[in-house]
Order: C-alpha cells, then structure tokens, then sequence
C-alpha cells in the first residue's frame, strides 16, 4: 500500500494511545467454525460487554456506511476491527469484501481482526496486500490434551473434528497462520481465555510456545462465565490470579493489561465506549442499503400485487415499487431472467434489479442472498402486506412488526437465522 500507516494507533496493542485513539468492531461475521466451550452467542444483550454479542450483523456494504457514520461522530477511531459475533474466517466472503471495501475508502485506518485461527490462512496474502497490520488470534491451549476440554467441536469445511483430533487439528492451523501472519510483517496479538482447573496452569506453556513463534503480545483474559454453556459453572479467576498468571507469562512475552473485553460491535475509545449512543446508527445501518440515491426502488415478488407471497426462484417477474410523496407508487413489472441457469440466473438478476436497494420476498436460498448482496441488493425475507416491507425499508420502520406473518422475518436483514438450506 502506498500509504504509510501509523500502526502505532492502535489503542488495544498500544496503552499509551487508549486515552486519543479508539477503535470500532463491525460485526459482519455471524457464524462459527468452531464451539468454544465458554461462548453462547446471544444476539441484542445489551447488559452484556463481552466478544460474541452483537446488536446486530452488517453486509459489507452496510459495515462501510455505518463505518462513514461513526467516524463523522466519532473521529478520534483510528482502527477498524472485524471480531464477530461468529469467527470473520467462518465468513470469509463477507469478512475480505469489508476489508477491501474499507481500504478502499479509507486508507489510512488500520484493520484489525480477531479470530480464532482455524480459517485464516488462505486469506493471509490478501490480508497483507490490503495492509491488515493487526490480527488477534485466541490460542488458549498449546497441548491438545488440554484443548479438547475447551473445545465442543471443530469444523473444517463441511466436516466436523471432535475431542483430540479436533483441539489438534486447530491447533496446527492456529500455529501456522500466526507463524504466516509473522512472515508477513502483521502485528500479532495472542489472547487467551483463562479458564480455571482447565489451562491456568498451562499458561506459562502458551506464552513461551507463542513467544518462539515471535508474537508481539499476549493478553490473557478471564473466562467469562456465560449461561448455558459447558463453563456456566466455572469461576471467573480472581484479580489475584490474573495478575499472578500475567506475571508469570510476562517471563516470555509483554502483556496487556488494559483490556475490556468489549462487544463485537463496540465503538468508541476503549474506556469512553458509544456502543449505546451509536446502537440506533447500527440497527439502521442493517436494515437500508448504502448508496440508497442511486437505488431509489423496491423490488416485490409477488402473485397478486398486494401480498409478499413468492420465493425468489418462483417470481416470473417483479414488481418495482418507488416513493410517491409520503406514500409509495408501482413504478413498473420486470421480468425474471430465466430459470435454470445456475448462479448465472442471479447475477442476471441483480442485473436486472440493478437500481433497487432491496427485494422483498417469502424465501430464498443462499447463494441468491450472497450474490444479490454482494450486488449491493438487501433480500428481505417476510410475508404479508407489500406495504409493510416498503415501510420497513424506506422508514425504518421495525421488521419486527413482520415477524409471526406467513415467512415472517428472520433477525433482520442478514443473521444467521435468516439463512435458508436451499439455493434457490
Ligand atoms: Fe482489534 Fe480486539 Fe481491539 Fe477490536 S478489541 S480493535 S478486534 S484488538
Ligand atoms: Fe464463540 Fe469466538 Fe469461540 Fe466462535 S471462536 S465459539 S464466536 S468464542
């Protein structure tokens, strides 16, 4: 990259900075490809402050305009960060085409990411190229015998590793991303979950082990008891135990010590958070498409002209819906490209649908909604009355007065649960 970044600015790997500069994590990245015995990931618990929870989950296009928001509020954030709720390689699609949309409109901010390791390497070229120059990776056992008791399982591609063969199998990624990441000049944070009769004797092991491997800092975290998980019952290690573990870690590695353990959609410094002041910037940001202007219409499939009621793949034509003063007005009917020419067919749609900022429809698969948001075109899935689904998207008005009709809404625009098993 041309321009010179200041990697110092980073309030989380660098103290003397947390006070000027701060960061904001754009959650885009809901799924995960492994179960962290200590993780539950409720979405919208707002009383919590911990990584995994986030109020809501952003396309890439979304996270760049709720990004340009928070920085005209807020502009002493120097870093962007991708750290969930899911793990941004369990979205790799998503979690690339941020950062590159990031880099591309704003050059001069850092990017950071947190993961847990597992799918990182095929992307380390890239994120080098686009001068990611922060990654976290949480490496919270270098023996296996000790990361299967944390792990419930590990998913490589569509297979899933459990026990010993699955702590191992991540361990091994884990080491050779951070080894790939040292290569290539990356900035390299290491966290660990402390998790009491579990590895906190087993610390020491994990920072010489990463101190070889040549990371610049470690941060060691107490677990954090969450409900329903496998570790609801374990304690949170004492102030004493923590500063003690430092202590002994610190023999191989520099430490943080200022760490909060913030929200994957935390924003602000680091001790003046905004989460709550920016959350309604955040939930509106997921809801409507950026560039908007240039996509002044709303695409409707369905059979009547009155209801939402056709799958994408069943639409023979759309309806185009636009605003006519304070109401809205049927602009025209286009029709569908023709079925049966695999992902092609959704290309030509998005083609076709090239100046709508959202389709409304009762379903659809998942390679549709990847490719039409790629195109910068929101599917919303819901049933009942169009008007409705025009209100939400134009006004902002809550999807939630659509959940429970025939469809219903799943979480918003794009969280996981919205996503369906067809590809249709
Ligand atoms: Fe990066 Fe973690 Fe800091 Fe977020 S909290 S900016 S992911 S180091
Ligand atoms: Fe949860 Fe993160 Fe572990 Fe995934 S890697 S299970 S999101 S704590």
């Amino acid at each position: 990259m041309e321009t010179k970044l200041e990697i110092n600015r980073h309030p989380c790997f660098n103290a003397e900075v947390k006070g000027e500069c701060g960061r904001v994590h754009l959650p885009v990245a809901p799924k995960c490809n492994i179960l962290c015995n200590y993780c539950n990931r409720k979405f919208d618990c707002v009383n919590e402050s911990r990584p995994g929870v986030s109020s809501a989950v952003l396309n890439p296009y979304q996270a760049v305009s709720y990004l340009e928001q928070v920085l005209a509020k807020e502009p002493r954030i120097t870093v962007a960060g991708i750290a969930g709720p899911g793990d941004p390689f369990a979205n790799p699609k998503a979690t690339m085409k941020t950062i590159r949309l990031v880099r591309e409109r704003f050059p001069e901010i850092l990017i950071c990411l947190a993961s847990n390791g597992l799918g990182l390497l095929p992307h380390l070229e890239e994120l080098a190229e686009l001068a990611v120059s922060h990654v976290t990776i949480t490496v919270n056992a270098v023996d296996p015998e000790i990361g299967q008791k944390i792990y419930g399982w590990v998913r490589d591609g569509k297979e899933i590793h459990r026990g010993l063969e699955g702590a191992d199998l991540l361990l091994r990624r884990q080491l050779e991303a951070i080894a790939g990441l040292k290569s290539l000049g990356v900035t390299v944070k290491v966290n660990t979950i402390v998790i009491p009769g579990v590895n906190d004797q087993h610390v020491a092991a994990v920072a010489r082990r990463m101190a070889s491997l040549k990371v610049d800092v470690l941060n060691l975290m107490p677990v954090y008891p969450n409900a329903d998980t496998p570790f609801a019952e374990v304690p949170e290690p004492a102030a004493a135990q923590m500063t003690a573990l430092r202590e002994k870690a610190a023999r191989f590695l520099p430490q943080i010590r200022h760490c909060t353990r913030c929200r994957a959609d935390a924003v602000g410094l680091l001790e003046e958070d905004r989460g709550e002041e920016l959350r309604s910037c955040l939930t509106a940001c997921a809801r409507l498409v950026p560039g908007s202007d240039a996509r002044p219409y709303v695409a409707v499939a369905t059979k009547e002209g009155m209801l939402v009621n056709l799958h994408l793949g069943e639409a023979p034509s759309f309806q185009i819906w636009g605003l006519n003063g304070q109401g809205f007005k049927l602009v025209e009917e286009r029709p569908a490209p023709p079925a049966g020419a695999g992902a092609q067919r959704w290309w030509d749609l998005a083609e076709v649908l090239k100046d709508c900022r959202a389709v409304l429809v009762s379903a659809l698969g998942e390679t549709p909604r990847t490719i039409l948001e790629e195109c910068g075109i929101q599917p919303l899935e819901m049933g009942g009355f169009i008007e409705l689904g025009l209100q939400a998207v134009y006004q902002g008005s809550p999807l939630e007065i659509l959940k429970g009709r025939r469809g219903g809404l799943a979480r918003g625009c794009s969280g996981p649960g919205s996503r369906r098993g067809c590809d249709a």
